[in-house]
């Protein structure tokens, strides 16, 4: 026995609540349902542990068991949310293109079984997302068929090995891109078994260049969307009419890499091509992302005429890098469900932002400041999208991407600006709650 009951003091140690006792206590019976008996043990023996230590009541056992529970399910992944402050609308570091609340609700259902690949009708195999694949002929009538792989990578790998592996493509020296992050489009293409056939030279290339360069090895032309650069001045490029009448007299596919994944022209972005153009201007395939301004998840779209992309399904390599049941469900509710998140940001009225801009200012001690956004991830590189921003002292920049949530702003000529284009509206106040917490921690430690 421990306690010592002659001078009247009993060791709390032995009022700590014994494990079955604890393991019966209503959270943590409800705990067990969703985590199993071995983790909500743990924790248990874990807060048990901590009252010895004196570091928790006695009663207080089950309720801290429980809490670390629950913030052990809030972390099951290890994503943090992030508000992005930045003002800049795709970015790769942070996932790309936010889901609209319908695709986050389709990956919810299609978590559970679905009919996938099934017909329920008539019990037998059906297309592997058809409904997303009829989504996008919807959204595009110039695309005779669809295909959806892994990534905008994905999609032009499959297109340069299903139809030139071993023979030669040809592509433009201006349009030798790297996307990023070292992805350089001619390593890309190599590592596919086609051969490059550069044209032209890095600032001009006429139709005729390509003309010259066709022969017995050439499979197809690629013209590549360079996304994140702009050469300016003694410039020229065949443009997509010219290049599908070159490919149609001699019998070639014409394969387009857009990038960003546009379906239909976007007024505000006119240098970015979109799929119904370029397909309607006689291209035979188009490929792009599905994350950036389509503003879906991460996948690759490959749209075009009927028996290219039947090529492309029937190739094995098709298979290894075809996506899952929940990324069709967010892409087919992304072209089904309206404007999209990344839309809403690019068409976020300045006045508005300036009046949120505003509002956050005055909470927090900051001053409001025109703003420059941009489209990111690549994209249209010469736009900039005007509007407002809360600007801070530089040094709060680290602090608050360090907060919960994690703040992204944008550092600007030694200031941080706090750009809400991006953030959605109804998150103002949790922005408000972050950047407070950065203020006090600089105000408690000066
Ligand atoms: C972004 C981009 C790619 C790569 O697409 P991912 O979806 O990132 O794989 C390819 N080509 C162009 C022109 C791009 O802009």
């Amino acid at each position: 026995m421990v306690g010592t009951p002659q001078d009247g003091h009993v060791d709390p140690r032995r009022a700590i609540p014994r494990t079955d006792v604890l393991l019966r206590h209503p959270l943590l019976v409800e705990a067990t349902r969703r985590l199993g008996h071995e983790i909500v043990k743990r924790a248990v023996v874990a807060a048990q542990q901590r009252a010895r230590d004196g570091e928790l009541g006695s009663d207080d056992v089950a309720t801290a068991a429980a809490a670390a529970l629950d913030l052990h399910e809030r972390t099951l992944t290890t994503l943090r949310p992030v508000i992005n402050a930045t003002g800049v609308v795709l970015h790769t570091n942070i996932g790309r293109a936010p889901l609209t609340p319908a695709a986050r609700e389709a990956i919810g259902r299609a978590a559970e079984y679905v009919d996938v690949e099934l017909d329920l009708e008539s019990g037998r195999r059906a297309r592997r997302g058809r409904g997303t694949l009829a989504a996008l002929r919807d959204e595009v009538p110039a695309a005779e068929d669809a295909l959806v792989v892994n990534n905008g990578a994905a999609a032009l790998v499959l297109a340069t090995t299903a139809l030139a592996a071993g023979r030669e493509v040809l592509v433009s020296r201006g349009e030798m891109v790297e996307i990023g992050d070292g992805f350089r489009l001619p390593d890309l293409i190599a590592s596919t078994g086609a051969r490059l056939r550069e044209v032209g030279t890095t600032n001009r290339t006429t139709v005729r260049d390509y003309a010259d360069a066709i022969g017995p090895e050439t499979a197809a032309i690629l013209k590549v969307h360079p996304s994140n650069f702009r050469i300016e001045g003694f410039t020229s490029a065949a443009t997509v009419p010219e290049l599908a009448d070159l490919a149609r007299s001699h019998g070639l596919p014409l394969v387009v890499d857009i990038g960003s994944g546009l379906l239909r022209a976007e007024p505000l972005l006119p240098e970015e091509p979109d799929a119904a153009t370029v397909l309607g201007q006689g291209a035979t395939l188009v490929t792009s992302s599905g994350d950036k301004l389509l503003g879906g998840p991460q996948a690759g779209i490959l749209l075009g005429a009927a028996g290219v992309v039947e090529r492309l399904r029937r190739h094995p390599l098709a298979r290894a890098l075809r996506v899952d049941k929940l990324t069709l469900a967010a892409l087919e509710a992304t072209l089904r469900g309206g404007p999209t998140v990344v839309a809403a940001s690019l068409h976020a009225n300045p006045d508005a932002l300036r009046a949120r801009s505003a509002r956050v200012a005055e909470a927090v001690g900051g001053r409001v400041v025109p703003s420059e956004g941009a489209v990111g991830g690549g994209g249209a590189p010469g736009v900039t999208l005007s509007g407002w921003a809360v600007a801070l002292p530089e040094s709060y920049a680290a602090h608050l991407r360090r907060a919960d949530p994690a703040v992204l702003a944008r550092v600007e000529s030694a200031l941080t600006l706090v750009d809400l284009r991006c953030v959605p509206v109804e998150s103002d106040d949790v922005l408000i709650a972050a950047i407070q917490s950065v203020v006090g921690l600089l105000e408690g430690s000066s």
